[in-house]
């Protein structure tokens, strides 16, 4: 696997190495890789004729300072994991490589609604970060597809929304989540959870789980409040539990019965903030691959 850090460097060798018929894959992430950013590189070796993945703990997608300082770091570990999985090139930049002019003055993109609800209204700022960086890492790359996990389901429509802003021709693919056996999904951020918060984790999917079950027309507060209750009894904080339209994420208070769903939910064990989703009812699976 090649191992490149320079923006200038990664557009040219892709220049150099593409024919007619190459296809780029790019799996962008924020590195301490798991299972579930391998399963986004093997949709992309399954696809393309090469596969680019990109580590960069983006600075301006934490609204947070603190979660950006303690963001887990695991470079050895990754690329070993990336080698075996046959990973052709690993874009490894630094921070003023992605912004040579600063993060002072960068570009702010009309998101509209999709940022003032769940993750946006929660995190301020999260997504222009998260448009500024995959803005810059598409001009780099120029993917023919782009592989996202479902397990950030807003994201997946911000960048979708990102992509037509800036008229990118590459097609979005989107990964379903994976899990650990005990429902818990897969994320970077679970490192830094403590052996007894490990164990409670798992509430998130148990929580969305009962939702999918109990889901019925009509209003969804009082599923809502009981969904609530039983993450406060589980010790996880919610910042969030919402229902919403899948296609558009919309909030639903009130289930016509047809609408495709998706529940998701961000709640803090200790001082970890974790995120899930799941579509609903699980047969209307339309988003995930
Ligand atoms: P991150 O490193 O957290 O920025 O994630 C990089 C990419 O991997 C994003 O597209 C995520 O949605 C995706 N991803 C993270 N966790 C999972 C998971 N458990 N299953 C599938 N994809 C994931």
């Amino acid at each position: 696997m090649l191992i490149i850090r320079k923006s200038n460097d990664l557009s040219k060798y892709l220049g150099n190495s593409s024919s007619a018929s190459t296809t780029i894959g790019f799996v962008p992430t924020m590195g301490a890789l798991h299972q579930g950013h391998m399963s986004l590189i093997k949709q992309a070796k399954k696809q393309d004729t090469i596969v680019v993945c990109s580590i960069f703990v983006n600075p301006t997608q934490f609204n947070d300072p603190k979660d950006f300082e303690h963001y887990p770091k695991t470079i050895e570990q990754d690329i070993y994991m990336l080698e075996k999985e046959g990973c052709d090139v690993l874009f490894l930049p630094e921070v003023k490589d992605i912004y040579p002019d600063g993060t002072e003055k960068l570009r702010h993109y009309p998101l509209d609604y999709l940022e003032t609800v769940l993750e946006g209204k929660f995190r301020p700022n999260h997504f222009q970060g998260v448009c500024q960086v995959m803005n810059r890492l598409m001009d780099v790359v120029n993917p023919t597809h782009l592989y996202l996990g479902q397990k950030d389901y807003q994201q997946c429509m911000v960048i979708t929304k990102l992509l037509d802003i800036i008229h990118s021709k590459a097609r979005i693919i989107v990964v379903s989540t994976m899990r650990e056996n005990d429902g818990l999904a897969m994320s970077s951020r679970n490192r830094r959870l403590s052996e007894p918060e490990r164990e409670k984790a798992p509430g998130i999917y148990k929580v969305l789980s009962y939702i999918n079950q109990h889901i019925q027309p009509g209003p969804t507060y009082p599923l809502i409040e009981k969904a609530r209750e039983i993450l406060i009894q589980n010790d996880l904080v919610p910042d969030y539990i919402e229902i919403a339209n899948a296609d558009t994420l919309e909030l639903i208070t009130d289930w016509d019965g047809k609408t495709k769903l998706v529940a998701l939910i961000a709640a803090f064990l200790g001082k970890v903030r974790l995120i899930d989703n799941l579509i609903l009812p699980l047969n209307f699976a339309h988003y995930a691959n």
